[in-house]
C-alpha cells in the first residue's frame, strides 16, 4: 500500500470529545470516523484490523466444528414475543414497522432467530449437537454510547449458539467454547482474564466473561490472590461473615432529627455503621421491595436484581418512598414495613441493631432480626470489594482489577428452546427440549480494547497478529532519487514475500512521518535515508520496544521477513 493512495486522515490534535485512549487514538490515526452518536465509519486501516480479528475468530471456531451462517439484520417481532423478550428487553431494542405494518427489531443479539432456524430444520437427536455462528452488525440503542468503538450503538459482534440433546453435552460445549475463546484472545495478543459473570438480559444459569485488563475498563473484576476464583463484581460472591451481634433489648424509639443517612445517624448516636440495618427501597418490575444490608455494607444492585428475578430495577423516588414506608427518604426500616423484604445473608440472626422507624426523624434501636423482622429468604446482596475474604478458599482475599468485556459465554439451558418449542426426537421417539448455549465476541470492542492495553504517549502499539499491516517503510527524503529507488525496491521485495507493508511515499518532513508512524503503531518501521543508502544500510525499529538495528540494504528484506514471521508465529 502506498501512503499517498490510502484514505488515512491522521490528525495531530486530540479530538475534544474523546474521553478514552482508544477512542482518541482511533480518531487521530484515521481508523474510524463518527457518523452519529455511537455510530461509526471504519476506514481502511481500521477495517484491516477488524478483518484480522474476525479471521482469528473464524479459524478457531471452524477448527472446533462451528459453522458460520448469516442471519438477517431485522428480526420479526413475533419471534421476540415467543421468547418474551419483546416486552422484557426495554429501550435498547430498536423497534420499527415496515410499510405493511409488520413490527421488527434491529437485532441486538440473535437467540430467537437462531432458535427459529434450528427448530425448523432439526428433527432428530442424530442431527445434534450443532454450533452455529455469525459475524455481523448488531444494534443496541445504548443509553450512553461512549468511548468510541468500546460502547457503540452499532457494532460488530460474533455471536454463536449451540444446541444439544442434554445438559451434559451442553456443558461440554460450554467448556470447549471457553477454551476456544481463551485461544482467540491469546492469539490476538491480549492480556485477559476469564471471570464468572452475571447473565444479564440474555439469561441462563452460568456464564463467564473474557475481560481485557486495562485501567480504563468499565468493569470491576475481583480475583482471589490465593485460588483461581475470579468474577465480575456484579457476580463476585462473598462469604457470609459476622452478622452483627449486639446486646439484645426491646425495640426502642430514638429521636434522630434530620439524620437520614447511615453516616449522619451513626455520628449522631455514636454507634458504628455496622450496627445499623440499611433499608433501600426499590421498584422492581413495578412492585415495591425493600433491600436490607448492614449499614457498613454496600448493596449490589446486580445481585438484588438476580435475587428478585426481575428485568427492571430502579431506586424508588421520594414520592414512592413515602408511599411504601410512610416516611421521608432515609427513615425506612423493616419493622412493620408492608412490602417484600429481601435481606442480605449477613443480617441473618443479627441482634441489637438500629433501623429506621418508618417515621420522619425517628429510628428504632434494640432490633433483633428473628424477632422483629422474621423473613424466610436471605440472599447474598453485598457488593464485594478488594480485601474481602475469598468465599471459595481458606485465607485468600480479593484483589481488584479493571477490565473491558470483550467476550461472554452463557450456559442457557432450555430458556429459549422451551419458550419457542425447539425440540428433537430422542432414540425412543420421544419429543425432548434442546439444551442451548450462547457465545459472543465484540469484534470492534476487541479492537478498541487492544489499543487501551497497548499504547504509549505517541500512539498505538499493535500486537502483530492484529496490526493493520506489519511493516511501514519510511523514506526520510522522498525527493532523493537513491532513497526513493532503494525504498521502492525494498517495497517490491517485501510485497513479493507476502509481507503486509505501507510505503510512506509522501513528500513530507521526516518529523511528520515519524510522528505518524508512531501514531499508527505498525509493529516494524524501516527508515531509509540518503546517508544510510550511501553506506548500504537501513534502520529497522520495533515499535513496542523501541529497539532498532541497522540492516544491510542487500539482505534487509530477508531480515524483515524473518522478524515478521517469527513474531506472527509466537
Ligand atoms: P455490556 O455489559 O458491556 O453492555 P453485554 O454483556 O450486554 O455488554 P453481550 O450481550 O454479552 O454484551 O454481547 C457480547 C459482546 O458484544 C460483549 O462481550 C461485548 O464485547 C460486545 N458488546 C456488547 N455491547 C457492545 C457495545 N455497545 N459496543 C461494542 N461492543 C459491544
Ligand atoms: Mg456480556
Amino acid at each position: 500500500m502506498r501512503y499517498t493512495r490510502l484514505l488515512l486522515p491522521t490528525v495531530k490534535e486530540d479530538p475534544s470529545d474523546a474521553e478514552v485512549v482508544s477512542h482518541r487514538l482511533m480518531l487521530r490515526a484515521g481508523l474510524i470516523r463518527q457518523v452519529a452518536r455511537g455510530i461509526y465509519d471504519i476506514l481502511p486501516l481500521g477495517l484491516r484490523t477488524v478483518r484480522k480479528i474476525e479471521a482469528i475468530v473464524r479459524e478457531e471456531l471452524d477448527a472446533v466444528g462451528c459453522q458460520e451462517v448469516s442471519l438477517p439484520l431485522l428480526s420479526p417481532a413475533e419471534l421476540w414475543r415467543e421468547s418474551g423478550r419483546w416486552d422484557a428487553y426495554g429501550p435498547e431494542l430498536l423497534r420499527l414497522v415496515d410499510r405493511s405494518g409488520r413490527e421488527f427489531c434491529v437485532g441486538p443479539t440473535h437467540e430467537e432467530v437462531m432458535t427459529d432456524l434450528v427448530r425448523g430444520n432439526v428433527r432428530s437427536y442424530r442431527e445434534l449437537p450443532l454450533n452455529l455462528y455469525q459475524v455481523n452488525t448488531k444494534f443496541r440503542d445504548e443509553i450512553r454510547p461512549r468511548f468510541g468503538l468500546m460502547r457503540g450503538r452499532e457494532f460488530l459482534m460474533k455471536d454463536g449458539y449451540s444446541f444439544h440433546v442434554d445438559e451434559e453435552d451442553c456443558r461440554r460445549e460450554y467448556h470447549l467454547m471457553y477454551d476456544t475463546y481463551s485461544r482467540i484472545f491469546t492469539r490476538c495478543g491480549l492480556d485477559f482474564r476469564a471471570v464468572e459473570a452475571d447473565t444479564g438480559a440474555i439469561g441462563g444459569s452460568g456464564s463467564h466473561e473474557f475481560q481485557v485488563l486495562a485501567e480504563s475498563g468499565e468493569d470491576l473484576i475481583l480475583s482471589c490472590d490465593h485460588c483461581d476464583y475470579a468474577a465480575n463484581v456484579e457476580k463476585a460472591e462473598l462469604a457470609v461473615g459476622e452478622p452483627g451481634l449486639f446486646e439484645s433489648s426491646e425495640p426502642t424509639e430514638v429521636s434522630t432529627p434530620g439524620a437520614g443517612s447511615i453516616e449522619d445517624v451513626s455520628a449522631m448516636l455514636s454507634e458504628p455503621a455496622g450496627r445499623f440495618v440499611k433499608t433501600l427501597l426499590y421498584v422492581a418490575d413495578d412492585r415495591g421491595v425493600a433491600a436490607l444490608v448492614r449499614g457498613d455494607d454496600q448493596l449490589s444492585e446486580a445481585k438484588l436484581k438476580r435475587a428478585l428475578g426481575v428485568s427492571e430495577l430502579r431506586m424508588a423516588d421520594a414520592d414512592e418512598v413515602k408511599k411504601m414506608s410512610g416516611a421521608p427518604q432515609g427513615f425506612a426500616g423493616p419493622v412493620g414495613l408492608e412490602i417484600e423484604l429481601v435481606v442480605d445473608l449477613r443480617l441473618r440472626g443479627a441482634t441489637g441493631m438500629i433501623t429506621g422507624a418508618n417515621r420522619a426523624d425517628l429510628h428504632l434501636s434494640g432490633i433483633d432480626q428473628q424477632r422483629d423482622f422474621p423473613v424466610a429468604e436471605f440472599h447474598d446482596l453485598r457488593e464485594a470489594a478488594a480485601g474481602d475474604p475469598c468465599p471459595r478458599c481458606n485465607g485468600g482475599s480479593y484483589q481488584a482489577f479493571r477490565g473491558i468485556e470483550v467476550g461472554q459465554v452463557f450456559y442457557l439451558g432450555s430458556k429459549y428452546s422451551e419458550a419457542m418449542g425447539a425440540t428433537y426426537l430422542d432414540t425412543d421417539g420421544n419429543e425432548c427440549v434442546m439444551q442451548m448455549g450462547t457465545y459472543g465476541i465484540g469484534i470492534t470492542r476487541t479492537m478498541a480494547a487492544a489499543i487501551e492495553q497497548n499504547h504509549d504517549d505517541d500512539g498505538i502499539i499493535w500486537p502483530p497478529a492484529i496490526a493493520p499491516v506489519q511493516v511501514l517503510l519510511l523514506p526520510v527524503k522522498w525527493k532523493d532519487d537513491d532513497t526513493r529507488a532503494a525504498s521502492e525496491k525494498l517495497y517490491e521485495q517485501l510485497l513479493a514475500a507476502g509481507v503486509e507493508v505501507i510505503l510512506d511515499d509522501r513528500d513530507e518532513r521526516a518529523g511528520v512521518k515519524f510522528n505518524d508512524a508512531d501514531l499508527l503503531g505498525i509493529p516494524w518501521r524501516v527508515t531509509i535515508g540518503p546517508r544510510g543508502v550511501k553506506q548500504g544500510t537501513v534502520e529497522l525499529r520495533e515499535r513496542r520496544s523501541g529497539e532498532s538495528s541497522d540492516l544491510a540494504l542487500d539482505s534487509a528484506a530477508e531480515h524483515i521477513v524473518a522478524a515478521v514471521s517469527e513474531a506472527l508465529a509466537r
